[in-house]
């Protein structure tokens, strides 16, 4: 895809285009959410974290992770913003919401799209289900 060069940042106007190459374990993550409808994640051996998403290094105390652990389906909301602007690089047409999820049996937060809700209905410490939908 063609990239559009920005030479002059603009105020109040942030675009990004990126690309991501996930490892071993980050792979399994994604695979395991695509085929199982499961959300599967890395236990650190030596400080105990569930961490979202899964990763080969704890975030906390930087041991090497290869245990999986299967997690919850329900989440809570801990921030989230509504987003009205279209960005050609976002998988939803706005409006939709970005939020921050505490998906239960996990240690951290995890940044997801949050749909099938209202935004005015929003407000943090909603509980979210997990719904597996393909958008791309
Ligand atoms: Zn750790």
């Amino acid at each position: 895809m063609p990239r559009n060069r920005i030479d002059k940042p603009s105020e109040g106007n942030f675009d990004s285009i990126f690309s991501y190459r996930a490892e071993t374990i980050r792979s399994r993550f994604f695979t395991e959410i695509r085929d199982n409808k499961k959300i599967v994640v890395t236990k650190c051996p030596n400080c105990g974290m569930v961490g979202v998403p899964a990763r080969s290094t704890c975030v906390k105390c930087f041991a090497g992770l290869k245990e999986f652990v299967e997690i919850g389906n329900t989440s809570t909301v801990t921030t989230y913003s509504v987003i009205n602007t279209f960005r050609e690089f976002y998988p939803l047409k706005p409006r939709f919401i970005f939020g921050m999820i505490h998906l239960d049996g996990a240690d951290n937060g995890w940044v997801h799209m949050i749909g099938d809700v209202n935004p005015k209905d929003m407000k943090i410490g909603k509980v979210a289900k997990v719904k597996f939908i393909k958008i791309l």
